[in-house]
């Protein structure tokens, strides 16, 4: 979204503006590849850039679950990549979700976290052993929850499910990147908001207002990505993701993060009593692709059944949103440098599981630009050969 000469914002009329790093995109990957950037170096002079306000993307309108893993099963990871790579990608999110704690969630009192864990859920139909290639029980520690030991509505409908033994957690995500906003002030990164970059040039990117003259520039768009330049199509994919939070009657004791595997939905309680529920977006997958807002009746209405008729809840609708994540090819990352008029590294294309991988993925990124680094984990796996 641009703005007119009329309703352009004043915050920011700095003609000649230069840093050594300029960010775009004040996501949970922007603001967190800034605060390593300065952790790591902080005689760096560094500006992230919003075109909205900070956290306006998928990082302020995700379902809050901070849970190890991917987007595809280890089943999968392990076919597709062996079975040391498979291990390696998903304690990624696990290496992501401990930083995070160790350097954020643990001294920000602001920041309310849960203690959670998550547990994938099993349809009657299935049994235990079903899934036991997916998760592969064996590598990780995962403990199997009988249906009598469910909430009792979820028993009706599940065999049992399988409970994560690590620590996960259920956060509000726009505390943290509120969190992350005011450390980087306090360590005097710039934080523009309101203001788009369109165009990469030798001197920096050109904006709405001025070009911002930059030495590095990162791509912190995810979703984005593809709308910022048309080079980077064939490499992520603009996805939309349905939300809806409620207020329930009764109890609903059950603390997990839940997934439904067969049901392709993700739920969960947080500690104000709302119950918030996402997924089903194969039931609209070809009108689900794309940046722009929008809600999906089919999936609203549909997310509505699975409260009323698998959770077993009577419940009255507080808030419908909807969201844009970005998805690649392989479901990785790309964090790497990239062919462009000035140097430049892309972070993105987290596929569905940026809040749970992006702390690391950021200090990857701050990595490669301080030359900690020549090559990120996930280019060790795929490197793209992309060129803007
Ligand atoms: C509904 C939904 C539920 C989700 N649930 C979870 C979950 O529970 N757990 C999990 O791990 N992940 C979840 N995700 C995914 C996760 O939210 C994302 O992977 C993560 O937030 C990506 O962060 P980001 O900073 O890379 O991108 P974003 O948060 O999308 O940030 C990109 C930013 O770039 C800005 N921007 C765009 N174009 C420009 C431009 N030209 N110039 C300047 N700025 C620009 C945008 O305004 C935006 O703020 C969910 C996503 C959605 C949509």
């Amino acid at each position: 979204m641009t703005f007119s000469h009329w309703q352009r914002p004043h915050s920011f009329s700095l003609p000649g503006f230069s840093t050594d790093v300029l960010i775009l995109g004040g996501g949970f990957v922007g603001l967190s590849t800034a605060w390593w950037l300065s952790e790591m170096d902080p005689s760096l002079k560094i500006t992230v850039l919003d075109r909205r306000q900070v956290g306006e993307g998928a990082s302020g309108r995700n379902a809050g679950f901070l849970t190890k893993g991917s987007a595809q099963f280890y089943r999968e990871l392990n076919r597709l990549y062996g079975k040391e790579i498979a291990l390696s990608i998903l304690n990624f999110s696990d290496t992501s979700i401990q930083l995070l704690h160790q350097n954020i969630l643990r001294s920000s009192p602001e920041i309310k976290t849960e203690k959670s864990q998550s547990i994938t859920l099993l349809k009657k139909n299935q049994t235990s052993d079903a899934w036991k290639g997916d998760f592969s029980p064996e590598e990780f520690s995962f403990e199997w929850i009988d249906s009598p030991q469910l909430f009792p509505t979820l028993g009706t409908g599940f065999s049992g499910g399988y409970v994560n033994s690590i620590q996960e957690y259920k956060i509000n995500p726009m505390q943290i990147i509120q969190s992350l906003k005011m450390s980087l002030e306090a360590r005097k990164i710039q934080i523009v908001e309101n203001i788009s970059g369109f165009e990469l040039t030798p001197e920096g990117c050109r904006t709405e207002v001025h070009t911002i003259k930059a030495k590095k520039i990162v791509l912190a768009l995810n979703g984005y990505l593809p709308q910022f330049h048309p080079s980077l199509k064939p490499f992520v994919t603009a996805r939309r993701a349905q939300m809806l939070a409620v207020e329930f009657e009764g109890e609903l004791d059950s603390p997990y993060l839940h997934y439904d595997p067969a049901d392709l939905v993700y739920w969960r309680k947080s500690a104000d009593n709302v119950l918030l529920i996402g997924g089903k977006r194969m039931l609209d997958v070809d009108n689900e692709v794309g940046d722009f807002d929008r809600l999906s009746a089919v999936i609203q209405n549909s997310l509505e059944d699975y409260i009323r008729d698998t959770i077993g809840l009577k419940y009255k609708i507080l808030h419908r949103w909807a969201g844009t994540m970005g998805f690649t090819g392989t479901d990785l990352p790309i964090i790497q440098e990239v062919q462009a008029p000035l140097t430049t590294y892309i972070v993105g294309g987290f596929s569905g599981h940026g809040m749970g991988m992006g702390f690391h993925a950021a200090k990857q990124t701050a990595s490669l630009i301080t030359g900690e680094i020549t090559e990120s984990f996930f280019s060790g796996i795929k490197k793209e050969s992309i060129q803007l």
